[in-house]
């Protein structure tokens, strides 16, 4: 393969419906697999209305947006990604659930197609040994919200080839990211150093150190971040958070990374931030 047209996207839940429309922006055909009509159909709602933002801040003609979504298709059957040159699994942050997805993919598209993930923590080493082609498989890890965030983070498995890494890159360039090469270790770079942060925010509420406005208007006033770690967390999803300080805390094995019983607690009572309504603050 030397050149990567279409592109799949599996799974089009916060991240993949915004990885499909940058493609998508850039006149790449994207195809998107979800579980179910339901979900691919929310997902075509929150990429038309994030689209009609963009043409009234006068970036883009409403034609031109109409014909970004005619680009984007959906299926719920996974073998309508047979012809695409390019996948980016972006499932919940399950091991098993990517290994299993991976490993399909893998018997199913075509031979030279890159496998990429845009997990945040989950080693890129052992998504890529339930395939048979680890030197096509990487990471790309994009940002929350995927339109606006210019990183994306690259990660080289163990085998991945440079002739993947650099095709990743390039094209990352071209839809007018900014792309960072980090090694495979747990939580990569930008979750290594934030999410223990928002963990240390986490347990200042739970011994009482502050309300949650008060740690984050401290973090946004004390230290110029553009939002507290309380309201990142709940942008971000608190199971995400969790999971991830648990992938740091196992595969680092050093207690400084231990989860926060309060952020467990709100994990437990549904309390997953702005997409459940509730996290650390309420949102309507
Ligand atoms: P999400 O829960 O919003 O979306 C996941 C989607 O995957 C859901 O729509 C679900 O229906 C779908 N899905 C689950 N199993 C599937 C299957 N077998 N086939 C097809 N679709 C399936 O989660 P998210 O926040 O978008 O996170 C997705 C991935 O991106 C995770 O690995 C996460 O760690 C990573 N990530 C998340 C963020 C963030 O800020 N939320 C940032 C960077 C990376």
């Amino acid at each position: 393969m030397t050149e990567i047209k279409k592109i799949g996207v599996v799974g089009a839940g916060t991240m993949g419906h915004g990885i499909a429309q940058v493609f998508a922006l850039a006149g790449h055909e994207i195809v998107m697999i979800e579980r179910t009509e339901e979900c691919l159909s929310s997902a075509k709602d929150r990429i038309k209305q994030s689209l009609a933002r963009i043409v009234l801040k006068k970036k883009i003609k409403e034609e031109e947006a109409s014909d970004v979504l005619k680009r984007i298709s959906g299926s719920i059957r996974i073998e309508d990604l047979k012809d695409v040159d390019l996948i980016i699994e972006a499932v919940y942050e399950d091991e098993a659930l990517k290994r299993g997805i991976f490993s399909r993919l893998d018997s199913m598209v075509k031979e030279g197609a890159i496998l990429a993930s845009n997990t945040s923590s989950i080693s890129i080493t052992r998504l890529a040994s339930s395939t048979k082609r680890p030197e096509n498989v990487i990471g790309m890890h994009f940002m929350n919200p995927v339109p606006i965030m210019k990183l994306v983070e690259i990660i080289r498995g163990m085998a991945t080839s440079d002739i993947t890494f650099n095709m990743i890159r390039d094209l990352c360039v071209r839809i007018g990211k900014s792309p960072v090469e980090a090694k495979d270790y747990p939580g990569f770079i930008v979750n290594r150093i934030l999410v223990p942060m928002v963990n240390e925010a986490v347990y200042a509420l739970m011994e009482g150190i502050g309300s949650p406005d008060a740690i984050d208007s401290a973090m946004t006033l004390g230290a110029n971040h553009p939002m507290g770690p309380l309201a990142l967390a709940d942008l971000v999803g608190l199971d995400i958070c969790l999971a991830v300080l648990e992938v740091l805390h196992r595969d680092l094995g050093d207690p400084k990374y231990r989860p926060c019983p309060l952020l467990r607690k709100y994990v437990e009572a549904g309390y997953l931030g702005k997409k459940t309504g509730r996290g650390f603050y309420e949102y309507r």
